[in-house]
């Protein structure tokens, strides 16, 4: 069957002040409906543009968007603004870290769940009102006739995100895209919102794509993981793969850091060195900077060829030149070296 979501060669470029920022650099990914994968990256790896670039959202800005992005065989990249409003919310739906940029602080809560779902289905505002209510009893909101009437600010965190993921979800979309959407939580909320998310794609067989910097949400929620730096996927593998069988440098330093990984300010800090500018970007691989093995690739091609993604496993594909040569024969120099 037809993925539910198909991204070939996908480029976003920003002119700015300083000249053009290439933010994302030929991303491919592939969804099957009902499936979860997680997209981790750093802050400038391009894992949020990715999303944006997904629900449309960069359409009428500065943005030049290129490469396809087929959702269920439709490429979303030509599509006017007008033409995408079918799709945004409706089919795709998305949660954001902070739901009160995404909520209107002047309406209810309740108010805005039904609108979120009359704007997509032909029904009377007492319709809407009693789905809403529904939706916020199935997010395990209590006494979700009252709390209909509620502001946003008189949410606690927690329940916002319950509120959003119930206005992201009433629509029954087939693709869901939550970017950071535990990250303001606590931990035990976070793994209340996580279980809850769960279980609403269990029951509606929406597929997730979990935009994230944190390797803990991954491992817990999802099957199959690709690891974006500098606007492109360096790494993608089942979850088992990605943690026991990585096979790019970056995602192993990713991993061996990840107790020390997030700052105070909740920022991952995990490998020596910064990202590439992506004002100018590097002609060879877009890692070389801080990459403790490109010494062990001959004749410089690290400086000098930007490496494809390679098969190094079942369904694992890896972005370096190691890869390339021989993934055992890399694996066990990258064990050497850490
Ligand atoms: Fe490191 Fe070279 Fe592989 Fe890039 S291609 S990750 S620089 S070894």
């Amino acid at each position: 069957t037809t993925p539910i979501l198909d991204i070939r060669d996908l480029r976003v470029t920003f002119p700015t002040d300083d000249g053009l920022v290439h933010a994302v650099n030929g991303m491919d990914l592939v969804v099957q409906r009902g499936e979860t994968v997680g997209i981790v990256g750093e802050s400038g790896s391009g894992k949020t543009v990715t999303s944006q670039t997904l629900m449309g959202l960069l359409k009428g800005t500065s943005a030049k968007v290129t490469g396809r992005v087929l959702f269920d065989g439709t490429d979303l990249v030509p599509l006017s603004e007008s033409e995408m409003r079918p799709y945004r919310g409706r089919k795709i739906g998305m949660i954001f870290q902070d739901p009160l940029s995404a909520m209107h602080p002047f309406y209810t809560v309740g108010r805005q769940i039904a609108e979120a779902y009359r704007v997509h289905n032909r029904v009377s505002a007492k319709a809407a009102k009693a789905q809403a209510i529904e939706m916020l009893n199935r997010v395990g909101i209590p006494d979700p006739v009252a709390r209909y009437d509620s502001y946003p600010h008189e949410f606690s965190g927690g329940m916002r995100q319950r509120a959003m993921i119930a206005m992201a979800l009433i629509c029954e979309p087939e693709l869901l895209i939550a970017d950071e959407p535990t990250t303001a939580l606590d931990v035990t909320v976070q793994a209340q919102i996580l279980d809850l998310i769960g279980s609403l794609q269990a029951e509606t067989g929406s597929a997730v794509i979990f935009v994230t910097h944190d390797l803990g949400v991954v491992a817990e929620v999802c099957k199959r993981v690709v690891v974006m730096y500098g606007g492109q996927c360096v790494e993608e593998a089942g979850v088992h793969d990605l943690f026991f069988r990585t096979a790019h440098p970056y995602a192993r330093g990713l991993l061996a850091s990840m107790p020390s990984m997030v700052d105070e300010a909740g920022r991952l800090t995990p490998i020596p060195g910064f990202p590439p500018s992506l004002l100018d970007l590097p002609q060879g691989c877009l890692f070389a900077d801080r990459c403790p093995v490109a010494a062990l690739v001959p004749d410089d091609r690290c400086r000098t060829e930007r490496p494809g993604l390679t098969l190094v496993g079942s369904d694992h594909r890896a972005r370096c030149h190691l890869a390339e040569v021989d993934i055992q024969t890399s694996a066990l120099d990258l064990q050497e070296v850490a």
